[in-house]
């Protein structure tokens, strides 16, 4: 049997009054999505525990069969093991992105990307702040675009931290880090605007008409997660596809292959037919493959509605479609479109409520086929809801006909 999840970050949404009343799923043309609710199982899944942030990494933890409220660490750890940074047991990784504020009284977020500025130039600017204040203790690791890492040799980790993304446009003094250990960062953020103020790139960027990256933001601390293989839990040999270190991390830690495609950016311009392309070459000597496209997720954060419609139509075509069309050389299949999370334009960054997913078997019964597109209203309609979301993953690689019959009464 082989397993594929194609996944579409933060594709769920709200209805919007420019779009009719519809939500971007809805109102997007997306006739492969549809098909796989209309002739297999359409459903609701809760990815996110109560009291848990509505980040990608929580939710895309569960998808994969992990409970969130016992595996999860943070996502600092999961992007180094990405970025093949090995934590030894009190190591604490943070996220640290490159950011640009704006205003000098008062300082807001004005961009948690700083423009998406590109991983070559992201690079030279970390490691000119490893030389600066990188220490024995302290280490800054370039990744990809603005979503660098920064390990605390036997650091702190319950301080609270804010993502970056959450607070656009706000004043960052009530969201800088509090607790133990925070004056540590704060100071090494502070030193960060010093370096990064007259940096060669920053003056490029500027006169290029483009955002600089005023200082680092560090959060999303944790130590290393203790995950059970998906080898030794299932018995199946898997790939992860995804532009996104997070996604590739929590790949890592549950044992998958992180297969790299030549051109997946993390947001629109991405490759997306190399994706599907990569997934089904991957599924020739593997039983599973996770294909995560994250330009959605980013259209929300950015309230783009059109970008938003486009992104989620450009991975119906071009990721779902090409899977589609070459199903039949996948027979037994089963494979599962979702989203982790909405992003819903209206408030541009995540929200904790559940997401539509569909799963088409190629196996006699293991369909509901319900005749409903897919999208939120639809889902809801479909009376199944898989809360905790984590038990999803037991029933798409275990006996999902069972799991959908028990699920539906
Ligand atoms: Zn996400």
């Amino acid at each position: 049997m082989k397993y594929i999840i194609l996944l579409g970050d933060g594709m769920a949404d709200y209805p919007l009054d420019v779009l009719d009343g519809k939500t971007p799923l809805e109102y997007a043309d997306t006739p492969h999505m549809d098909r796989i609710a209309r002739e297999g199982t359409l459903g609701m899944v809760d990815t996110v525990p109560y009291g848990f942030p509505p980040g990608s990494d929580v939710a895309i933890m569960s998808l994969m069969g992990y409970d969130p409220r016992k595996y999860y660490t943070g996502r600092g750890p999961l992007e180094a093991a990405s970025m093949g940074v090995s934590l030894e047991k009190d190591d604490v990784a943070f996220r640290c992105n490159l950011v640009t504020f704006s205003g000098t009284e008062r300082v807001f977020m004005e961009d948690f990307t700083s423009g998406h500025i590109t991983s070559q130039e992201s690079r030279l600017m970390v490691n000119d702040l490893q030389k600066a204040i990188g220490t024995e203790q302290f280490r800054f690791y370039p990744g990809v675009s603005y979503r660098n890492l920064f390990v605390w040799k036997e650091g702190k980790s319950s301080m609270k931290t804010t993502p970056p993304h959450d607070i656009t446009g706000e004043a960052i003094k009530d969201y800088l880090p509090e607790g133990d250990g925070a004056d540590q960062l704060r100071l090494l953020m502070e030193l960060s605007r010093e370096i990064l103020k007259d940096h060669p790139v920053n003056k490029k960027r500027l006169s290029q008409g483009e955002k600089p990256a005023s200082s680092i933001w560090l959060w999303g601390q944790g130590r290393a997660p203790n995950f059970v293989k998906l080898a030794e839990r299932y018995g199946i040999r898997g790939g992860m596809i995804s532009a996104v270190d997070l996604l590739n991390g929590i790949g890592i830690y549950a044992g998958l292959e992180v297969i790299r495609i030549e051109g997946a950016t993390g947001y629109t311009d991405t490759n997306y037919l190399g994706k599907a392309q990569g997934a089904l070459e991957a599924l020739k000597e593997r039983d599973f493959i996770f294909v995560h496209v994250e330009a959605p997720d980013e259209m929300g954060h950015e309230g783009d509605i059109e970008g938003k419609v486009k992104a989620i139509e450009d991975f119906d075509k071009k990721v779902v479609g090409t899977i589609m069309e070459e199903r039949h050389q996948l027979s037994p299949f089963r494979l599962m479109v979702l989203s982790d999370h909405p992003t819903p334009i209206s408030i541009r960054t995540h929200s904790s409520d559940p997401s539509p997913f569909a799963v088409l078997s190629s196996l006699e019964g293991e369909n509901i086929r319900s005749s409903l597109s897919f999208c939120e209203q639809s889902a809801k309609k479909s009376m199944i809801t898989v809360s905790p979301g984590y038990l999803l993953m037991d029933g798409f690689i275990g006996d999902w006909r069972r799991f959908i019959e028990e699920k539906s009464h």
